[in-house]
C-alpha cells in the first residue's frame, strides 16, 4: 500500500521540507577544508533543533549519528567521525528530519577546496540526474520513468548508478512504499498519482556500480574505491507536476 497524502498532510510535509532545506543550506556554508565530519554532525544537530525538528536518522536501526557523512569512495550511510576533510575530498551529506510527525529527507554532495575535474563532473552529473528523475515524477507517468531518466542521464555521462540502494516513499514514516530504483526500463511499474510523496535519491559512482559494506555494518563504499556522489530531494506528485519540498538551492 502506498499512503496518499491529504492536503493537510502535504501542508505539514511542505513545512518539514522547508525546515530541512534551511538546515542543508546553512550546513553547506560550514563545509570547508579543515572541518571534521563529526563537527558537521554537531552543527546539523543544532540546526535541526533550531527548527524544532529532530533527526530522523539518530537511532534508526541503531544508527549512531544525526546525519550521514559519506566521504569520497563512501556511497551512503557514512558515520560522522574525527576524519578531517581537505582539498580534493568530496562529502555526501544526507539529512533526514521529523517535524510534527512528518518526515523529510534530502542529500547533497559537496567538493572540498580544490577537487579534481572528474570529481567535479561526478557531482554535477549526480545533481542533474536527480533533476532528470524529478521531471518524470508526475501523475500518470510510471515509477520506472523516474528510474530510467536517472540511469540514462548518468550513463550518458560515463558514470554508473548504484543498484543496492534505492529511493523511497516518505510521509509519516521515513521509508514508505514504493522503492524507487535509480535504474530500469521506462513505462513499467506502478502508475504515479497525485498525493504520492517520494524521496528520489540517485547514488552515482565514478567507476563500477558495485558496492561493499564496511565492517561497521553501515557504510557502503564503492568496490573499486573510486568516488561516489549522492543527491536527494523529497518530492510531491502535484496536480500540475512535481513539487520539490526540500528546495535547498
Ligand atoms: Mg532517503
Amino acid at each position: 500500500m502506498i499512503p496518499l497524502k491529504s492536503e493537510k498532510d502535504l501542508e505539514m510535509m511542505r513545512a518539514a521540507g522547508q525546515k530541512l532545506a534551511k538546515v542543508i543550506r546553512t550546513l553547506r556554508g560550514y563545509i570547508e577544508p579543515g572541518i571534521t565530519t563529526i563537527e558537521i554532525d554537531r552543527i546539523a544537530d543544532s540546526l535541526i533543533r533550531q527548527e524544532n525538528a529532530e533527526s530522523a536518522f539518530l537511532g534508526y536501526k541503531g544508527f549512531p549519528a544525526h546525519i550521514c557523512t559519506s566521504v569520497n569512495e563512501e556511497v551512503v550511510h557514512g558515520i560522522p567521525s574525527e576524519r578531517r576533510l581537505g582539498d580534493s575530498d568530496i562529502v555526501s551529506v544526507d539529512v533526514g528530519i521529523k517535524y510534527q510527525g512528518y518526515f523529510s529527507d534530502a542529500a547533497i554532495t559537496v567538493g572540498i577546496g580544490k577537487v579534481s575535474p572528474r570529481a567535479k563532473k561526478l557531482i554535477e552529473v549526480t545533481k542533474e540526474a536527480l533533476m532528470a528523475g524529478i521531471k518524470q515524477a508526475r501523475a500518470n507517468n510510471r515509477l520506472s520513468d523516474i528510474s530510467h531518466a536517472i540511469q540514462e542521464y548518468v550513463e550518458k555521462n560515463g558514470f554508473s548508478v548504484v543498484r543496492e540502494f534505492v529511493g523511497h516513499g516518505i510521509g509519516r514514516s521515513l521509508h514508505e512504499e514504493p522503492e524507487i530504483p535509480n535504474f530500469g526500463r521506462p513505462r513499467t511499474g506502478l502508475t504515479l498519482i497525485q498525493g504520492m510523496v517520494l524521496a528520489i535519491e540517485p547514488m552515482v559512482n565514478t567507476g563500477s556500480w558495485e558496492c561493499q559494506i564496511l565492517d561497521n555494518g553501515w557504510t557502503a563504499v564503492t568496490k573499486d574505491r573510486l568516488f561516489s556522489a549522492h543527491f536527494e530531494h523529497t518530492v510531491a506528485i502535484g496536480e500540475s507536476g512535481p513539487e520539490i519540498l526540500t528546495n535547498y538551492n
